[in-house]
């Protein structure tokens, strides 16, 4: 039986611009909104409209002085928040629908389970920290939906985070928390630097963050490599209430930010392995939101590719020729992980 699948979005997200010649532009998601309305499953597919985020809920993650940095941005006609990232007057609304929708794309995949759901939101969120926007991001959509999941009671969260660059305002926004399991794979070296292996989480937060970082030019086998000897068998050992993905498309082989090469395929894999931990361990997910992706066809493919991962529920891909350069990082990681987890975790190491 297909899993419905909640596609939370909003035309309000169609506004925002950066500037002339941004790869972050509006044409990304209306690629997508194009493609879901050619989607040849649509009615496993339940669309709802975003609302904004609240401000106690952007209070979670943010500070007071930048909530309001952004609301004066809507002011003016264009703002330059850091030297990637600009505002038009639209800016601050989408945001605050970026934000709310993956809120209520969390509370929807949290109100009965077997529900996945995709929060279709821009600006993007995984770069922007506490108190300021960085990376084409305003507010940290995914941090806000996990921080209103721990409020209403939850305690273990695992977000997994693909986008080809490193998630560094989600990795330090949860660093000091037990509460927030967070993966990231990513380019390395790549935008904005962070991410290094040992990067591991801080205080009573140690253990709970994995970053796995890559050398360009890494295709499917790699990704799913990593998936299966390590996201999964982690993910298995925290037991998630909740699996978010910050599902960013920038790895796919066409896209021109990125140095990847990963195919629809290989997408689609990624989300039936994180469907079965999802099965595997009764979490409530899988809760997509989007990052990033700046080649409209590898974007639109990748979104596809998820919906249809979902559809078809778990399941694990032949377990792909191994890298030995891949081994050898992820050999490195649970060393580093083994004093909070054990021995062993990652087992076909
Ligand atoms: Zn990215």
């Amino acid at each position: 039986m297909p899993q419905r699948t909640v596609v939370v979005t909003d035309t309000q997200c169609l506004l925002h611009r950066n500037g002339q010649g941004h790869p972050e532009r509006p044409e990304r998601l209306e690629s997508v909104l194009t493609m879901l309305s050619e989607y040849e499953h649509k009615e496993q597919l339940e669309h709802i409209t975003a609302r904004n985020a609240s401000h106690e809920e952007l209070l979670r993650v943010h500070t007071a002085e930048h909530i309001q940095h952004i609301n004066e941005t809507a002011r003016e006609t264009f703002t330059r928040l850091d030297p990637d990232t600009a505002t038009n007057a639209h800016s601050a609304g989408a945001a605050y629908k970026a934000a709310g929708a993956a809120v209520l794309a969390t509370t929807r995949a949290c109100s009965q389970a077997g529900t996945s759901s995709f929060a279709l939101g821009r600006p993007p969120g995984h770069h922007a920290e506490r108190d300021h926007a960085m990376g084409f991001c305003l507010f940290n959509n995914i941090a806000v939906a996990a921080a209103t999941a721990l409020a209403g009671g939850l305690h273990r969260i695992m977000i997994l985070d693909w986008d080809v660059h490193h998630g560094n305002g989600t990795m330090n926004t949860f660093a000091g928390s037990p509460e927030v399991l967070f993966c990231s794979i990513h380019q390395s070296p790549l935008y904005p630097g962070t991410g290094k292996i040992d990067e591991i989480g801080t205080g009573a937060g140690t253990g709970y963050s994995l970053n796995v970082p890559l050398p360009g030019g890494c295709g499917d086998g790699i990704y799913l490599q990593v998936m299966l000897d390590a996201i999964l068998p982690l993910g298995l050992a925290y037991k998630p209430e909740l699996i978010l993905v910050s599902a960013g498309f920038d790895a796919h082989e066409r896209d021109p930010v990125g140095g990847m090469q990963v195919t629809g395929a290989g997408f689609y894999h990624m989300t039936r392995i994180v469907t079965t931990l999802a099965l595997e361990t009764g979490a409530y997910g899988p809760v997509f939101v989007l990052e990033g992706g700046y080649d409209l066809t590898g974007l639109s493919e990748g979104v596809r590719a998820c919906l249809l991962g979902v559809a078809d529920g778990p399941d694990l891909p032949p377990y792909p020729e191994p890298d030995a350069a891949t081994r050898s990082t992820l050999t490195s990681a649970a060393k580093l992980l083994s004093p909070y987890w054990g021995e062993g975790l990652f087992h076909n190491l």
